[in-house]
């Protein structure tokens, strides 16, 4: 089977097992159904998520030049707090701005390597957390726009992580925490704006990812410059890859590079 576009964000399903698609514009792959199977990827050409064009990608699928212009990747995206919308304050586009940002929002905590703080829009629930490869995760906070989320998390990002190991995340070294116990503990550094706005009683979300056996070591692969790689999969984890000679392949970081793909 031979399939040929450009790289995205795959989309998944939370299910027993967390399930994954590979989609390419006329055609998807179902990754839970091809673990264990030899795949050969290529490197192509880029395709900049935004215009198009066959430029070398800046961050997150844009070439440059589209990174600095679209709203889809103004600094308040990274960085919450910058969020200006409510003020009816533009940075690229305000409208655009107002309907991503003027929405409920989640706070949450994630343990994927460590606990860890961040921000999501509620109909990101919980894809994110599997996008982080969370095996738990637990919403402390539902707020009514992203800049309230923003300063929510900057307040926490004293008592707790903002990071994940991703090394660790993929080896799979992880512990279980009591995340209700750690929200409980948190609540008292949360900004007075944000009190109203604490889910005092929900549960964690537990997350199984479909991986065969994890890596002992790991290799990142870097498809831009080694062009050509064949390997087993042996599972998905976040938006990686995990192949059986511990090589890993981070899709999302490698958006808006057009592939193909054969699964032999
Ligand atoms: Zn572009």
């Amino acid at each position: 089977m031979l399939f040929e576009g450009v790289l995205k964000k795959m989309p998944t399903e939370l299910k027993e097992k967390v399930q994954y698609y590979l989609v390419f514009e006329n055609d998807f792959l179902h990754l839970n159904q091809i673990l264990d199977q030899k795949i050969s990827l290529s490197f192509l050409k880029f395709q900049c998520l935004n215009c198009g064009k066959d430029k070398k990608i800046f961050r997150q699928g844009f070439c440059y030049d589209c990174f600095y212009e679209i709203p889809q990747a103004g600094d308040w995206i990274m960085k919450p707090e910058l969020s200006t919308a409510h003020l009816d304050k533009e940075d690229r586009d305000l409208e655009y701005e107002k309907r991503v940002q003027l929405q409920p929002h989640i706070v949450y905590l994630a343990n994927s390597s460590n606990v860890k703080v961040g921000v999501t829009r509620k109909t990101q629930v919980p894809t994110r957390w599997i996008d982080q490869g969370a095996h738990e995760a637990l919403g402390i906070l539902e707020v009514p726009n992203r800049y309230l989320a923003g300063i929510a998390e900057v307040a926490l990002k004293d008592h707790v992580a903002d990071k994940t190991n991703w090394r660790t995340m993929l080896k799979n070294e992880i512990e279980d925490v009591n995340l209700e116990e750690t929200r409980n503990k948190l609540v008292e550094f949360l900004p007075e704006e944000v009190e109203p706005y604490i889910l005092k009683n929900n549960k964690e979300t537990e997350i199984n990812f479909p991986v065969l056996s994890y890596p002992t070591k790991l290799k990142s692969l870097n498809l831009q410059k080694k062009l050509d790689y064949s390997g087993v999969l042996k599972g998905v984890k976040g938006q990686y890859l995990i192949f059986e000679d511990n090589t890993v392949f981070n899709i999302r970081s490698n958006e808006g590079l057009y592939v193909r793909l054969e699964i032999n």
